[in-house]
């Protein structure tokens, strides 16, 4: 059975992740910040108990922290960690930056990430074929941008991007396979309405490239139908 750790589980593409790895019968961590809030979790819990909460607000080490003593109480290792938590706190231009705004993006969607990976390092040392899916995002991308797509979040994301090749080839890390991924413009409350993608069809997605992932996508950063993204 596999175990997968979801980061921003409680709803979105996290939440989609959940429900699509409880229908393969893995064994799911769902990380949230406020295990009180997470209604739908809530209810998916009565049915599957496979499916465990863990209070993680990822812009905050101690509590990353609290979450790997809390896992540990219920696997002795973790095969998937999807790091999908994200904050975008939408329109911005350089008359209106908020530097708090750009910190807590940074710290959310780029330095989270990191340490969620730093935290549960043993754990997934201890996985079956490990693997750390960052979702990234297209925003992210440095030579994709042909428009302007604000500061905090593609910059957070582009940070991401970067910190996902350095824990790629850091040798700390050696045997789990690390990897950015878009999911798509999916509709959810970050990505909005008009997004052509549904959660369930990105998660969907993401479940296959994960699936078919090999060693030599290490390191790389891939969209949903498992093509290699431009950095
Ligand atoms: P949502 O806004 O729907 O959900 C974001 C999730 O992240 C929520 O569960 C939220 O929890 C959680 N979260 C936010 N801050 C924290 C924190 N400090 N600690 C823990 N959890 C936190 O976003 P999506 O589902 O759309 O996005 C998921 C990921 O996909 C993000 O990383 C996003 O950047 C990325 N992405 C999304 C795209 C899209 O089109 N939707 C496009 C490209 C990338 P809470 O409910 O408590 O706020």
């Amino acid at each position: 059975m596999r175990r997968v750790l979801i980061t921003g589980a409680n709803r979105g593409i996290g939440l989609e992740l959940v429900k699509q790895f409880l229908e393969s019968d893995a064994y799911v961590l769902a990380g949230c910040r406020d295990p009180r809030m997470a209604h739908d979790l809530h209810t998916l819990e009565y049915s599957h108990p496979n499916l465990k909460l863990l209070r993680m607000d990822v812009s905050d080490e101690n509590s990353i922290d609290t979450a790997k003593k809390q896992a540990q109480g219920f696997v002795d290792g973790i095969d998937l960690l999807f790091n999908n938590a994200g904050v975008n706190f939408g329109e911005e231009n350089i008359t209106n930056l908020i530097t708090e705004e750009m910190i807590y993006c940074l710290q959310v969607n780029a330095i989270g990430p990191i340490l969620v990976a730093k935290h549960f390092l043993e754990l997934l040392k201890k996985g079956s074929k490990p693997i750390i899916i960052n979702i990234s995002s297209d925003a992210g991308s440095i030579s994709n941008i042909q428009e302007f797509r604000g500061y905090s979040y593609s910059g957070s994301k582009a940070a991401l991007n970067m910190y996902t090749r350095a824990l790629a080839f850091d040798e700390s890390t050696d045997g789990i396979i690390v990897i950015a991924l878009h999911p798509g413009w999916v509709s959810t409350d970050m990505g909005g309405s008009s997004a052509p993608l549904t959660p369930p069809e990105s998660a969907a997605g993401i479940l296959n490239v994960v699936n078919r992932l090999t060693p030599a996508e290490h390191g790389k950063f891939l969209t949903i139908d498992g093509s290699v993204h431009p950095w």
